[in-house]
C-alpha cells in the first residue's frame, strides 16, 4: 500500500468479504479435492508478493532528455490478491508490469517478489497482453505446451497440463485446431491456458480483453475469476476500464497522468461473483471514474498544447 498520505485507502460500498468460500480454503488449482485439507493459501498478510518500493523510472528521449514515467510508485501485492491497476492511457501501467516481469529495470527503487529483488524475468511471473503471442503454425495444444517446453517440463508431464488447462478454460475439443481456426476470446483463453499451465505465482495481465466484444469480455470475466480462485494466483491486472477493474479486483489502484504516481487506492468488499449490471457496482465505479476523469483531462491539455513537453527530469539518474 502506498506510503503516501493522499493514498490511503476509500472504501467502497458492501462491508462484505468478497473471497468466496472456495477461495478462503484455496490451493493451487488441481488437486480439487484436498483444497480444504491444505493450508490456507489466499490472501496473506506477510511478505507482500510483489513489492513496488518508492520506484522512479525514467525513459530516454532521442533528444536525450529523460520523461518520467513512473514518480515514487510504492504499491504493495499481497499473495492471492487480485490487484487492478487503471489509468488514463501512457500513465505507466505498461511500464509498470514490465518492472515486475524483469523486462525493465527501475532508475530508483526496488520492485521485490516474495521479498527478493527482481533481477529479469522469471519462470514464476507471466505477462499476458492483448496481442496475445500465440505462433499461428502451432495448434492450440501445441500452443499451450510451448511455455513449459521452455521451462523443461518434460513430455508427460507436458501433455497431463495441457489436457487439465485446456479443460480449465473450455477449449479441450479444440486441442488440435489451430489458432485462426477460434474465435478472439477463444484465442485469449488459450493464450491464458498457455500462461497458467507453466503454473506462475503471479498473473501479469495488459489490457487482455480490450479488444474483445462486451459478451465475450463478460465470459472470460466469469472464467479468469474462476481460475484464479482454482489456482491462487495473484494477479495484476492492468485496465482503463473501470468498470472491468471493480468487476475483478481487490482492490484498484489509479494512477495519475504522467507521471504515473498512485493517485488513490480502492479497496473494492462487492461480494463475488461480481455482476457488470450490478448498481452497487456502478456506484463504486463513478466515484473512480469521477477521479479518472480528471487524469484524462490532464492528459488531454498535455497532448493538445503546442508546445508543452511532457515533465523532464534531468535530475533523475538512468
Ligand atoms: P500506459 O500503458 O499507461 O499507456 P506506458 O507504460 O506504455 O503507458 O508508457 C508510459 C510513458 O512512457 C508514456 O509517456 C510513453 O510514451 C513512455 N514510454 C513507454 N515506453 C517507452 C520507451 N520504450 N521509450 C520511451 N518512452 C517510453
Ligand atoms: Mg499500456
Amino acid at each position: 500500500m502506498s506510503t503516501k498520505a493522499h493514498n490511503f485507502p476509500v472504501q467502497i460500498p458492501l462491508p462484505i468479504d468478497p473471497r468466496t468460500p472456495s477461495r478462503l480454503s484455496g490451493s493451487r488449482g488441481k488437486a480439487a479435492s484436498t483444497v480444504a485439507a491444505l493450508p490456507f493459501r489466499g490472501i496473506s498478510s506477510d511478505v507482500p508478493k510483489v513489492g513496488l518500493n518508492d520506484i522512479c523510472l525514467s525513459y530516454r528521449t532521442e533528444s536525450g532528455e529523460r520523461i518520467l514515467a513512473l514518480d515514487h510508485i510504492n504499491l504493495q501485492v499481497k499473495t492471492g490478491e487480485f490487484l487492478c491497476i487503471v489509468g488514463p492511457s501512457g500513465c505507466g501501467k505498461s511500464t509498470l508490469l514490465h518492472l515486475i516481469a524483469g523486462l525493465h529495470q527501475p532508475t530508483s527503487g526496488e520492485v521485490l517478489v516474495d521479498g527478493k529483488e527482481v533481477e529479469g524475468p522469471g519462470t514464476d511471473r507471466i505477462l499476458i497482453f492483448q496481442e496475445l503471442g500465440l505462433f499461428p503454425w502451432l495448434t492450440v495444444g501445441d500452443n499451450v505446451q510451448f511455455g513449459m517446453k521452455m521451462k523443461g517440463i518434460g513430455k508427460a508431464e507436458r501433455e497431463e497440463k495441457t489436457r487439465y488447462y485446456l479443460r480449465l478454460v473450455h477449449l479441450s475439443q479444440f486441442k488440435d485446431s489451430y489458432t485462426h481456426q477460434l474465435s478472439g476470446g477463444m484465442r485469449q483463453r488459450v493464450a491464458l491456458a498457455r500462461a497458467l499451465a507453466t503454473e506462475p505465482d503471479v498473473l501479469l495481465m495488459d489490457e487482455p480483453f480490450a479488444a474483445l466484444d462486451a459478451q465475450t469480455r463478460d465470459l472470460l470475466h466469469d472464467e479468469l475469476e474462476r481460475i484464479w480462485t482454482e489456482t491462487g494466483c495473484t494477479v495484476v491486472f492492468v485496465t482503463h476500464n473501470v468498470r472491468e477493474a471493480i468487476r475483478l479486483g481487490d482492490r484498484v489502484a489509479l494512477l495519475t497522468f504522467r507521471p504515473g504516481r498512485v493517485k488513490r487506492e480502492f479497496p473494492v468488499f462487492l461480494p463475488r461473483p461480481r455482476s457488470l449490471e450490478d448498481p452497487n457496482l456502478a456506484r463504486a465505479a463513478s466515484e473512480i471514474l469521477g477521479e479518472l476523469r480528471e487524469e484524462i483531462n490532464r492528459s488531454l491539455e498535455v497532448e493538445y498544447s503546442v508546445g508543452v513537453k511532457p515533465r523532464v527530469e534531468p535530475g533523475v539518474r538512468s
